[in-house]
């Protein structure tokens, strides 16, 4: 075993050894010959629709192939905000700019909303707001920060600033940026501890949760919906797909029209605490303006650092490549921590879309909340209880994100084999980025930016 790994390394989420999957409902229960709603996956959207739908008085059961949070939402970085993945300029240009501003809106309230329903629920999850760091990879990106800063502050109404690079220095112990921008209301929490919160509170309002019994077709017939299992079939009035990444060729309407895409992470030995907060002073969690988005944290007890990103061109890396190649990032950052051992690593998949939005919608009796683009914490939180919402008939459930249709792409089965090249290449151009922006001229000192 290479030096990089702990003895103790275990290839699984470090979030497991607070809060184990072994622990969730295990055997599948005897399922109920009908339900009035079926939901698809208990992740995150999965039960935040049953927990609505459950206190709304319907019967709900709730269906996971494997164990509930097992999917992404218990392997997250856990970073918390009210920004869309889908850049300001690029969603302008799609939808124009009214419908672009008012998702950006609806995102920054979606982040409001889930601020307070963990507070409202006492979902005990280690949520703290200690603010964003988006490390500015190039000066030009630099200054692309200052002129979103503005976007942010004046249209959004999402508090930020930017730091230049001596700004940095009361944030984080690194040479590597040319600034940041900072969100100070953006946070973390611990990604399995808000899935128990949500799982237990959908338990405690009536939804029926069978772990470990895959759904391998939908039949609409007479008005309802056969769902079936391995273990029998159910009819329910409507079903829910929130099963994002991991949506499978078994609802080959959407299997078409989602991009899984593998995440990864890592978790370093224990450091001492005052190492931990000599590199990030002020707490917050790090990301940074690379193609190739890699983030950074402290973990809740504040004892190890935390580091994710796509550690592989390609999906199912097993851990110990993971662990290595996650290290690099993290002593690209701080490198002092270039002897640091790492003692957990694991990977995800997120779903992405083609239009890169987060997305709810209808077709028939089946429901889907799908597409979180890699930011599904508080968007799959929120769309799930949205879709809840309105499928339980509340008249105010209006949002942006069920919009018509999920946009295909000709020649997409479901299969990305797109992904391992994209990486690379996007891996490439950061680096050529990197090196063009240190041979362009500094600007004069005392020089500002736009
Ligand atoms: C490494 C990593 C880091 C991330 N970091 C962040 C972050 O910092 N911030 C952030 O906001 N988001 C982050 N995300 C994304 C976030 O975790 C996801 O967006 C979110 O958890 C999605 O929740 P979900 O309920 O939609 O899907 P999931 O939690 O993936 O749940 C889908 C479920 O569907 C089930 N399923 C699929 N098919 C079937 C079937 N046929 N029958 C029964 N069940 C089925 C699966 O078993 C799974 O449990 C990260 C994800 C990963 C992997």
């Amino acid at each position: 075993m290479s030096e990089v790994l702990a003895e103790d390394f275990r290839g699984e989420p470090y979030w497991w050894e607070m809060s184990p999957r072994a622990g969730r409902p295990a055997a599948p229960p005897p399922l109920p010959a009908r339900a009035d709603v079926a939901i698809v996956g208990a992740g995150y959207a999965g039960l935040a629709a049953a927990l609505v739908l459950a206190r709304a008085g319907r019967g709900v059961l709730v269906l996971d192939a494997g164990p509930p949070g097992g999917g992404a939402s218990s392997r997250s970085v856990g970073m918390t905000g009210g920004r869309l993945r889908q850049g300001a300029a690029a969603l302008t240009k799609a939808l124009g700019p009214g419908p672009a501003l008012a998702l950006m809106r609806e995102a920054a309230g979606a982040y409001r909303w889930f601020l307070d329903f963990v507070r409202a629920e006492a979902i005990d999850c280690d949520l703290r707001q200690s603010g964003r760091l988006v490390g500015a990879w190039t000066r030009r990106d630099l200054e692309a920060q200052r002129r979103l800063a503005a976007m942010l502050t004046e249209r959004i109404g999402i508090d930020c600033h930017v730091v230049d690079r001596a700004g940095l220095r009361p944030e984080i112990a690194s040479d590597l940026y040319h600034g940041a921008l900072v969100l100070p209301q953006d946070g973390g929490l611990h990604p399995a501890r808000l899935h128990d919160g949500l799982l237990q509170r959908a338990l405690a309002a009536g939804a029926t949760v069978a772990a470990f019994t895959p759904v391998t077709a939908l039949a609409e017939e007479s008005g309802e919906v056969r769902v079936l299992t391995p273990a029998g079939a159910v009819t329910a009035r409507e079903v829910v797909l929130a099963t994002n990444a991991y949506t499978g060729p078994a609802f080959p309407w959407h299997h078409r029209r989602v991009i899984p895409v593998g995440s990864y992470m890592a978790a370093t030995e224990p450091l001492s605490p005052t190492r931990v907060a000599r590199l990030l002073p002020a707490g917050r969690l790090v990301n940074d303006t690379r193609r190739l988005a890699y983030a950074i944290r402290i973990s809740p007890d504040g004892t190890r650092l935390l580091v994710g990103g796509r550690a592989s061109a390609r999906d199912h890396a097993r851990p110990p490549q993971v662990a290595r190649s996650l290290h690099r990032v993290l002593a690209g950052v701080f490198p002092e921590l270039a002897a640091a051992r790492m003692s957990h690593a694991w990977g995800g998949m997120v779903a992405f879309t083609f239009d890169r939005l987060p997305n709810i919608g209808t077709r028939g009796r089946v429901h889907h909340v799908l597409g979180c683009n890699g930011s599904g914490v508080v968007m799959s939180t929120y769309l799930g209880t949205m879709l809840g919402r309105r499928i339980a008939g509340a008249a105010d459930a209006v949002t942006g994100f069920a919009r018509d249709g999920l946009p295909g792409a000709p020649l997409y089965g479901g299969r990305p084999w797109f992904m391992s090249p994209v990486s690379l290449w996007y891996g490439l151009r950061d680096r050529a980025d990197r090196m063009i922006d240190a041979a362009r001229p500094s600007p004069p000192r005392g020089a500002s930016t736009p």
